[in-house]
């Protein structure tokens, strides 16, 4: 089951972790519980998955059950098995394990199939020879009952000899479809005589040229779980007025009394999270792949610098409710927040460096100077930064007018910097343009370590770094996906790609790093202290450094500003 480290927050109970509770306490399936994670392999999986996952896995292992993972594999032309395995490694990277095998949908088909030809025999399914926009105008509406199809009464033997042919290959696409029996007038359109088969020509990515009739996931969806005997079928809300289709099944089949709960999908605001916008994004070049750092998709939110605890931890903090809603981004954000306050080693990086030249300090020397790792940490240690006479600092950390509420460089101003010595700047350079484009400072040796022995106080701490040790990299900033936080609210007729935020991302190509990041390995997160949280990307090797910032820092500065 599980392999993953206990998290540190204690999970609260829910109203599916009650149901299942009462179950096992009741004696039911003799206390055996059974879950599974059911997707369809047509894109990768998301943060919305993560809650499913979480919830489902979650479930068995606390009540010592089981937990499969199983591809609904029925629809043979959106998937594909770049999936399939992106799946397995995802699940596998939030800290899951399946039990036993991976299982398919697809594997049932043949088992489905003689259930078909059972309904078709017990008089519970036909087969329609209508098109399939004639039938779903005989479905009616809410207020409205539907219109018997002609081929309602079709005699028994007549539909299965038809349905044995649709399954040689004998027709073509759309000429036939298998639908249940059920009830032209029941005031669950569900039941209005669903259909459960159509004829489609088309390779499967497992099953190949095997079928041209496959399963609607309507009639796969339920059995697939009855056959695994999974005693909790756990999905979201919108398939709740599935259920009485599925139940009939079971009950018309006789088989494996799985029963459905629904709980309300997660929902984040300033992303998209449906795979077929997903996948939109992907295709139209409007991100750099399912794994672009900006996407949603558990490997995105990888690569951006996101950990498995951090995901779980949001599961667990969001719960698992039957109401529909909207979860901030700044809670999913503020997981990772406090996952990586308490790992990520502190390190100084400069994005937009300004020169700095300590002029009373010798040219040549490098003295090196302690950092703490981690002030969470004692054990992270400390290490060893080098400081000489040319430095670069952050270009927003000075002004020369400042506004009353500036508090770091401007002419005439002293600053500390951190880890190192208090600097004063007294003159600045400019190019031919009036830019400014280096500061000349000096620094006072008495206030080594950060502190000056007269008491003094200054108002700023930066960060900085050696300018001749520093090492180059890129670095690339992240905002929303989308400009507005929820995109149902688009309205009819545009396009949702539209509402993408165009500032969503920003690469900085002159950072500059101390050097005890040469070796920095594809995966590390580190602090840069005052501008977040980075991970350094999987396109990242030494001599060419490149990061991505996971999330900015939030009250983290500020805490240190007060000490100065
Ligand atoms: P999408 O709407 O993104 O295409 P889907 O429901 O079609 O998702 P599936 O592969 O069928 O994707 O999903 C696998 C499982 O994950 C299902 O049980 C589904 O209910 C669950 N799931 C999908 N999206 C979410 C979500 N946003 N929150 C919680 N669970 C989800
Ligand atoms: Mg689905």
């Amino acid at each position: 089951m599980s392999t993953g480290s206990p998290d540190a927050a204690p999970r609260p109970s829910d109203f599916l972790r009650d149901i299942v509770a009462a179950d096992v306490a009741a004696g039911k399936h003799n206390g055996r519980v059974q879950t599974r994670f059911p997707p369809e392999p047509n894109g990768y999986l998301h943060i919305g998955h993560a809650k499913s996952i979480c919830l489902n896995f979650g479930i068995a292992k606390e009540f010592g059950g089981l937990c499969n993972l199983r591809m609904d594999d029925t629809n043979p032309t959106r998937e594909d098995v770049e999936y399939v395995e992106s799946i397995q490694e995802d699940i596998r990277w939030l800290g899951f394990e399946w039990n036993g095998d991976v299982r398919y949908a697809s594997d049932y088909f043949e088992q489905l199939y003689q259930w078909a030809e059972r309904l078709i025999e017990k008089g519970l399914a036909y087969v329609d020879s209508q098109p399939a926009d004639d039938i779903a105008k005989q479905r009616g509406t809410a207020t409205q009952p539907g219109v018997a199809s002609p081929y309602r009464d079709r005699p028994v033997a007549e539909s299965l000899d038809v349905f044995r042919r649709m399954r040689a290959g004998e027709f073509p696409d759309g000429a036939h479809v298998l639908r249940a029996k059920i009830d032209m007038a029941s005031p669950h359109l569900i039941m209005r005589d669903p259909i459960l088969y159509r004829i489609r020509h088309a390779e499967h990515h497992r099953t190949g040229d095997a079928w041209c009739i496959y399963p609607l996931y309507d009639y796969a969806h339920g059995q697939s779980d009855a056959i695994e005997e999974v005693t909790h079928s756990v999905c979201t809300l919108e398939f709740e007025t599935h259920r009485p289709l599925y139940d009939w099944f079971i009950e018309k089949l006789e088989l494996f009394p799985s029963r459905q709960y629904e709980f309300a999908r997660l929902n984040l605001t300033y992303t998209v999270m449906s795979k077929r916008r997903l996948l939109e994004l992907v295709q139209g070049g409007f991100v750099s792949g399912w794994d672009d750092p900006r996407m949603p998709t558990l490997r995105g939110l990888r690569r951006r610098g996101y950990t498995p605890e951090s995901i779980r931890n949001l599961c667990a903090t969001i719960g698992v409710t039957r109401y529909n809603g909207m979860t901030d981004m700044v809670v999913l954000e503020n997981a990772l927040r406090e996952h990586l306050n308490r790992i990520a080693p502190r390190r100084m990086a400069v994005l937009r460096p300004l020169k700095v030249t300590l002029t009373n300090y010798p040219g040549g020397r490098t003295e090196q100077l302690e950092a703490v790792n981690n002030p969470e940490d004692a054990a992270a240690g400390t290490r060893q930064v080098p400081f000489s006479r040319t430095l670069y600092v952050e270009r927003d950390d000075f002004m020369e007018n400042p506004p009353k509420q500036f508090f770091r460089l401007s002419p005439g101003r002293e600053v500390r910097l951190r880890w190192a010595y208090f600097i004063k700047c007294h003159d600045v350079v400019k190019d031919a343009d009036g830019n400014v484009v280096e500061l000349l400072c000096t620094y006072d040796p008495e206030t080594k370590g950060g502190d000056a022995p007269d008491g003094r106080k200054v108002k700023a701490t930066l960060h900085w770094v050696s300018a001749e040790h520093a090492l180059s990299a890129e670095v690339r900033l992240y905002d929303h996906l989308c400009r507005i936080p929820d995109l149902s609210e688009v309205p009819e007729g545009e396009d949702w790609k539209d509402s993408l935020n165009p500032k969503s991302l920003e690469v900085l190509t002159e950072a500059k790093l101390e050097p005890s990041l040469r070796d920095a390995a594809a995966g590390e997160r580190v602090q840069f202290e005052r501008l977040g949280y980075f991970c350094v990307d999987q396109d990242s090797r030494p001599g060419s450094l490149a990061f991505n910032r996971a999330v900015t820092l939030k009250d983290e500065w500020a805490k240190i500003q007060k000490r100065g």
